[in-house]
């Protein structure tokens, strides 16, 4: 025999392929390419991923082999692939086998996706079946993670199962040469979910200036017309919810360039098949109600994700220039998923456009906004989740179980980070339940039994009971702002020691005061608190975040004691500010802080912008907003050995009021002073522990007028700056870290 492959020889491989494989159109894909390379065989779903067989002569094997790697549905994930020799068959075909049944592994899986192009023209086709079905999907698109009840994913472990499908959906479903060949959520208009009232009804609702309750992929919208002020304002006070900005949902990407400037990485962002909420700077004067985003630069905009979406702009009762759809929740609860919890929404909304295809998930838009040409996920739910981050190391089962606001969790296995959908503000039973519930959901869907939990120090966060309450589980304690850290440090494939930047509003310290303002070094094995910014006192809990004056109080008295100038806080009740005096003078009801968004708070109420704030961050939003391009200038500042002094910043700040400087050059100097400390500290850190990488993470990084500088600083400097991109900077994110850092501690 010769060395010289024979081409003629039949052989067969076994190829086992894992990651995100399910629900994206991966059999009929395998199978295309096994038509293509006229290759015999099967395909095969199972919970362990899809496992391939084929059969045919070496060269032709081997260009299948070669598509298998280079090519893959869109929102296909392969992590794995593995490839067997096994002997020949004589098979003759290529067929597409029945899933089977393994436990005790696991598949991933796939989150919604947006209608692909060729679903969304055949519904715009008068001559096709589904004209103007507003169910319409096919292996590319529709609702997965929302609609799966069990693994593997097969129709009937899917809210589905209720709709049998008709001679000729069937007929697609099992042709395996049709776009819908085992599209799990396959419908038409004879067979599938069809909406509670006509669509021209419900347009008319919206052009008259009500509110609806529409029922979407992974929850209920309450929408109205954008531009109708009146409208949108009836929605706030029904909200009780005065400024935090709505999202907005666009007819085409030609309406979001009317109204906000879209650069090419945004382009991209919102027509991924994710379709998330894209945050874009507005351009003044357009037809977008100002009652949609208050005292904001920028806007959340979204392009219709589902057919209903498509029909709501598009059908005949048509065209609206914008909608606004906001989350049909109330004040901080979970989103509305089920008919039966309207009545909780009653006050909220005057109609409702629902449907009877049932969501078994429920699942927030997603938000992200670019940075770098990079998309930078703020809220990482719908079209993201469940979709792991893939970790540079394998790990034991471990959850992390989140922080208090904007609360996720994480679980992992091999090299998957898992996080769940956006949570919510743990502050209420409602939203404890969704975290169980969906805990538990993932446990089971990914057969995941945590060895181990990570938890936040703070002794009053639900989430941190949660995992104290767990039992036969290794239980981990992890500082908040090392979990920040470390989740950035996983998600950038990180493990060795780093510099730190952890710069947010609130994190329970290891010495019990309210850290946020921190410099750390720091690998997943613990961390070193370098310099942190100042302490003050905060004065009242809670109240002190949502008046931003009591923290201007508090760093004014901080900056000149007796010689504060009295006239700063004419503006505040003087029986209030003298409660505060007294608390802050006996250190009566306060912890002291270094936060950073405390900080923020505390300029942007010397400089007049906010005293009292109505949603999270607002102070800092505005003060971000405010500041003006083109300013060089920057305040003073001392670093000690263990804080970062600003007292000569605020001192300089105050002394600019009095003179009458404009607030947009002070709120923009105020940022200067804020880079030239973070590459100050870096710099610092860099010479006493000889390290040249810096982590950015924490909710102060969503303002991007400081992240850009920061990062443009440090790298000038010299540093190597990782952020993150696939899970949020904000406490969103800190599951990730915690899990990782559990897991570490464990392994020890
Ligand atoms: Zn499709
Ligand atoms: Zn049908
Ligand atoms: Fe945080």
């Amino acid at each position: 025999m010769g060395s010289e492959p024979n081409h003629a020889t039949v052989l067969r491989k076994r190829i086992h392929i894992q990651g995100v494989v399910q629900g994206v159109g991966f059999r009929p894909f395998v199978y295309e390419l096994a038509m293509a390379n006229r290759l015999a065989g099967w395909v095969r779903n199972s919970s362990e991923g899809v496992f391939i067989e084929v059969e045919g002569p070496a060269d032709r094997l081997e260009s299948f082999e070669e598509d298998l790697r280079n090519r893959r549905p869109v929102l296909a994930q392969v992590d794995r692939v593995q490839v067997t020799d096994i002997p020949q068959q004589g098979a003759r075909d290529f067929v597409i086998l029945e899933s089977a049944q393994v436990t005790g592994e696991f598949v991933l899986v796939p989150p919604d996706i947006a209608t692909c192009a060729e679903c969304y023209e055949d519904f715009t086709d008068p001559a096709n079946r589904r004209y103007q079905h507003p169910f319409t999907n096919c292996t590319n698109c529709g609702p997965r993670y929302t609609i799966i009840r069990d693994i593997p994913y097969d129709r009937p472990a899917t809210t589905m199962v209720e709709f049998p499908m008709c001679r000729e959906c069937r007929g697609e479903y099992e042709n395996p040469a049709d776009r819908r060949f085992h599209a799990q959520p396959n419908a038409c208009p004879q067979c599938g979910p069809a909406l509670s009232a006509p669509i021209e009804q419900a347009q008319s609702w919206l052009r008259e200036g009500k509110v609806v309750a529409i029922k979407g992929l992974g929850g209920f919208h309450l929408a109205c017309d954008a531009t109708n002020g009146e409208a949108v304002r009836r929605l706030r006070e029904r909200k009780r919810r005065s400024d935090k900005p709505f999202a907005i949902m666009a007819p085409d990407l030609g309406a979001v360039e009317r109204w906000c400037e879209v650069s090419p990485a945004d382009r991209e962002a919102l027509e991924c098949p994710r379709r998330p909420i894209a945050i874009l700077p507005r351009r003044p004067g357009t037809v977008i109600s100002d009652a949609v985003a208050p005292g904001n630069k920028t806007i959340g905009v979204m392009l219709p994700y589902t057919p209903l979406h498509h029909l709501l702009f598009e059908g005949a009762g048509g065209r609206f220039e914008a909608l606004v759809m906001t989350s049909g929740n109330v004040s901080e609860e979970p989103i509305v998923s089920r008919e039966e919890e309207l009545p909780r929404l009653a006050s909220l909304y005057d109609e409702v456009l629902t449907h009877n295809r049932k969501i078994h998930t429920r699942v927030d838009d997603s938000v992200v906004r670019t940075f770098e040409r990079e998309v930078r996920v703020v809220r990482r739910s719908r079209g993201y989740a469940p979709q792991p981050v893939r970790l540079a190391f394998e790990m034991a089962p471990a959850l992390g179980a989140g922080g208090e606001l904007k609360n996720t969790f994480c679980l992992t296995k091999q090299r998957y980070a898992i996080l769940s959908q956006h949570i919510g503000d743990l502050e209420n039973l409602e939203t404890l339940e969704f975290f169980h519930e969906t805990l538990s959901h993932m446990k089971r869907f990914y057969r995941i039994e945590p060895e181990v939990v990570g938890y936040d120090l703070h002794p009053g966060y639900l989430s941190t009971r949660a995992a104290l309450e767990m039992q036969g589980v290794q239980k981990v304690g992890v500082q908040h702002h090392h979990a920040h850290i470390a989740s950035c440090m996983a998600e950038n494939g990180l493990r060795e020691r780093v510099i730190g930047v952890s710069l947010d509003g609130t994190g329970y310290g290891t010495d019990g005061q309210i850290w946020g303002g921190e410099f750390l070094v720091c690998d997943f094995l613990g961390f070193e608190r370098c310099l942190h910014f100042r302490y003050v006192p905060l004065a009242g809990g809670d109240a002190a975040v949502r008046e931003p004056w009591r923290m201007a109080l508090s760093y004014a008295r901080d900056a000149f004691g007796q010689s504060l100038p009295e006239q700063l806080f004419e503006r505040i009740d003087p029986r209030r500010r003298a409660i505060v005096e007294a608390m802050l003078a006996r250190r009566v009801n306060t912890v002291l802080t270094s936060s950073c968004g405390r900080l923020f708070d505390a300029v942007a109420s010397l400089i007049g912008l906010r005293d009292e704030t109505n949603y999270e961050g607002q102070a800092a939003i505005e003060l971000e907003a405010a500041a003006e391009d083109g300013v060089e200038s920057r305040y003073g500042f001392e670093l000690s050995d263990a804080d970062v002094d600003l007292r000569p910043a605020i001192a300089e700040i105050v002394a600019e009021v009095r003179k009458g400087t404009g607030a947009g050059k002070i709120a923009a100097s105020f940022h200067n002073t804020v880079v030239a400390v973070i590459v100050e500290a870096c710099r610092r850190t860099r010479d006493s522990h000889g390290l040249k990488k810096v982590c950015l993470s924490g909710g102060t990084f969503q303002n991007f007028y400081l992240l850009g500088r920061v990062v443009e600083g440090l790298r000038q400097a010299g540093f190597e700056v990782y952020l993150h991109s696939q899970v949020p900077a904000n406490d969103g994110g800190i599951a990730l870290g915690q899990a990782v850092v559990a897991a570490e501690a464990a392994r020890r």
